[in-house]
C-alpha cells in the first residue's frame, strides 16, 4: 500500500512517513503542492495525506486538480484548528476525511486504515478471502483453515497485496515500490526471501498451495482450479 504525504514542513512530512513505514506502509512525501499534485498525477497511490496550507499550490487546489483529473484516490488532508470553515470546504471538494493539527499519529493511522479499506469505489474491504485463507484488515489478523498465523508487517503487507490483486502476477518491481520503497534495480533477493518466509507460513502443511513463482515474471497468490 503507497501513500503519499504532501506537507511542506520537514518535521511532520518525515515523521509521518516513519511512522507509516512502521506500520508497514511505503510513503513518498511532496514538500510543496506542485510537487505533491506532479506525483498524485503521475504515479499510482492508495491514499493521499494532504496538508492544507502549502505553498505553490495549496492544498485545495491540489485536491481540485486530481478530482479533474478523475484521480478517485481517497484523500485525508490536514487542517488548522482555527480554520473551522475547511473542514466543509475540503469535503465538498471530494475529500474523504480530514484531522485537526496538531493529532495524535496513532489517530491518523486509524483514519488512514479506514479510508484504505473503504477502498476507491467506497465499498468495505475488511476481510479478503482467498480459498481458506482469510486476511482480517481491522484486526490485523491471517487465518488459515481454521488457524490463526502469525506475520511480521512486513509479511502482512505482502500477503494483503497478493491477496488483493490475486490471480495476478505481481512482478519484483511491484512489489519492491509496494512493499520496500525500493526501485526494480534494487537487490530483489530482499523480495524472494520474504516471499519464501511468507509461504512457508501460509502454505507449508496445506495440500493446496495459495501462492506461486511465475519464472521469469514474478508471484501470484490464487485458489486453483478445482
Ligand atoms: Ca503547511
Amino acid at each position: 500500500m503507497k501513500i503519499l504525504i504532501i506537507e511542506d514542513e520537514p518535521k511532520t512530512g518525515k515523521f509521518l512517513k516513519k511512522g507509516l513505514a512502521e506500520a508497514g506502509f511505503v510513503a513518498d512525501v511532496a514538500a510543496d503542492g506542485r510537487d505533491g499534485l506532479h506525483l498524485a498525477l503521475t504515479e499510482s497511490y492508495d491514499l493521499v495525506v494532504l496538508d492544507v496550507m502549502l505553498p505553490g499550490i495549496d492544498g485545495w487546489g491540489v485536491l481540485r486538480e486530481m478530482r479533474r483529473a478523475g484521480k478517485q484516490v481517497p484523500v485525508l488532508f490536514l487542517t488548522a484548528r482555527d480554520q473551522v470553515d475547511d473542514r466543509v470546504k475540503g469535503l465538498e471538494l471530494g475529500a474523504d476525511d480530514y484531522l485537526v493539527k496538531p493529532f495524535a499519529f496513532s489517530e491518523l493511522l486509524a483514519r488512514v486504515r479506514t479510508l484504505l479499506r473503504r477502498g476507491n469505489a467506497g465499498q468495505v474491504l475488511e476481510i479478503t478471502k482467498v480459498a481458506d485463507l482469510e486476511l482480517d484488515l481491522p484486526r490485523h489478523r491471517v487465518v488459515r483453515a481454521g488457524k490463526r498465523i502469525a506475520l511480521t508487517v512486513k509479511e502482512f503487507a505482502l500477503l494483503e497485496l497478493l491477496m488483493r490483486r490475486q490471480g495476478e502476477v505481481l512482478p519484483r518491481s511491484l512489489i519492491a515500490s509496494q512493499i520496500w520503497d525500493m526501485n526494480f534495480d534494487s537487490d530483489t533477493n530482499v523480495i524472494d526471501v520474504a516471499v519464501r518466509r511468507l509461504r512457508a507460513k501460509i502454505d507449508d502443511g496445506f495440500d493446496v498451495k495459495l501462492i506461486r513463482t511465475v519464472r521469469g515474471m514474478g508471484y501470484i497468490l490464487e485458489a486453483p482450479e478445482p
